[in-house]
Parts: structure tokens; sequence; C-alpha cells
């Protein structure tokens, strides 16, 4: 989907979904590149993603400089897309919640792994990015600058997920429904791992299961979450663009 004008409907739809499904609340945001200019990437002025319109939606260059109309004061933390964009050209869309299920895991030092096969692509190596390693114990913990945000996307690497010590998370996709299905799926792994570790003894998915479940994702299983979800919150769907032969694999069921 290329039409700049229906992306940004979508980059709607996904604040609306990422809300709706407790990923994001009040603060939080999701990004997508622009699909004409690969250095610049749009974003909305900061509001809660809830209550998101059109009109709010901005593009900024990867240094997060603002290209274009400005209805309004930008995300402080809108770095991490930035430089999330500049170290990964394959990332179409980039998350940053605060995802609640989530945090628990970024304070304790207890490892997220993936327990249910619709999560495995959040990886079996999720890092935790902590500010205090390079910036100090006396920042607010929010990516203010390009400095903090490489440092983050530094520490992410080629992965898809990265906790944020006492603050959140990142989530990465190659597309705008990869990035909002991934960051679904680990908060629902999150509050999964949480109730069964009180039960005992968690068996994980294996490496191999892994990798296998997430080379094996693709367009069918993002399209039949997206139109769920655009139905829960009242939007309208807009099928992407996907070939049932080659999107159609062993995860769609
Ligand atoms: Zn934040």
């Amino acid at each position: 989907m290329t039409d700049i004008a229906s992306v940004r409907e979508e980059l709607v739809t996904a604040n609306r979904i990422l809300a709706n499904e407790n990923v994001l609340d009040s603060f939080g945001h999701v990004s997508m590149r622009h699909p004409h200019d690969p250095g610049h990437f749009l974003l909305s002025r900061a509001r809660a993603p809830e209550v998101i319109e059109l009109g709010d939606i901005m593009e900024f260059e990867l240094t997060g400089d603002i290209v274009g109309a400005e209805p309004g004061k930008p995300y402080s933390e809108r770095f991490i897309h930035g430089a999330i964009y500049e170290a990964r050209p394959e990332v179409m869309s980039v998350v940053h919640n605060h995802s609640p299920s989530v945090i628990p895991f970024s304070v304790t030092g207890r490892q997220m792994r993936p327990l249910m096969h619709m999560c495995a692509p959040i990886g079996g190596d999720i890092p935790n990015w902590d500010i205090r390693t390079k910036f100090g114990d006396c920042t607010n913990l929010l990516v203010t600058n390009m400095a903090m945000g490489r440092d983050l996307a530094a520490h992410l690497g080629g992965r898809n997920v990265s906790l944020m010590r006492g603050h959140g998370s990142v989530v990465v996709g190659r597309s705008l429904r990869e990035a909002v299905f991934t960051s679904v799926y680990m908060e629902l792994n999150a509050d999964m791992q949480i109730k069964a570790q009180t039960m005992g003894k968690i068996n994980f998915l294996s490496d191999g299961e892994i990798e296998a479940i997430t080379a094996g994702r693709k367009g069918f299983t993002f399209e039949r979450g997206w139109e769920n979800w655009c139905n829960r919150v009242g939007r309208p769907y807009l099928p992407g663009e996907w070939d049932i032969g080659e999107g159609y694999s062993q995860t769609d069921r």
C-alpha cells in the first residue's frame, strides 16, 4: 500500500488498535517509515493514541526534525523511531509502548520468552536496555535525543523486540501490521508467562520452534488479526497487499 492518504489512515487505525488491545494507554506511539522516502517517517503529534485523528499525523526526518505541517507538539521520544529506522533499513514500522504486563520483566531480571506459538516472533533472546548504563542515574528515563535513540537501537540489534528498564519496550516490523501484531502478542505472552510461572515450571518454545514459526508468519496471518482488530475499534478494514499462495502458512488457521 503506497497511497499516502491510505497509509496515514492505516497509521491512525494502528494507534486505535494498540490502545484497544492494552498495548498503549495515554502514552506510547507507533510510526511508519515513509513509503516514498526511506529517510522520513510518519508519527502522530503528541496525543493519546486512542483519540488520534488523520490531521495529527506528522512527518519527520530520521534525526527527529519536523518536515512540513506541525499540527501540535511532537512526541519528545520520537528519537526512538528515527534511530531505529537509521540503523535498520528493512524496518518499516516501530512501536514504543509501556505495555503493562511487559514492564515487570524489565525490572526483575526474569527473562521473557515465548510460551505460545503466536508469540514466537518476540524472539528467544530479548534484551533489556537500561538508559542508566550510558546516560547515568539522573535521567527521567525518556529517550529525548538521538544519542539515546542510537544507543537503544544498537542494543536492539537485529531483533524484533527490546525491553527498556523501568519504562517499556520497543517493537519493530517489516510492515505496520507486523509491528502491531508482535506488540499485541508480546503483551499477551507477558501476561500468560506471569500467570504460568505461579503454576510451576514453564515449558517454553524451543529456539527451533521460535525460528520456524517466525519464518512462516506471513500476510494471511497479519490480515486476519488486522481485520478483527479494525472491527473492534470501528475503523474501516483496508485489505493489505498479499498473495494467498505465498502468504498462506502453517501458522494460519
Ligand atoms: Zn516512553
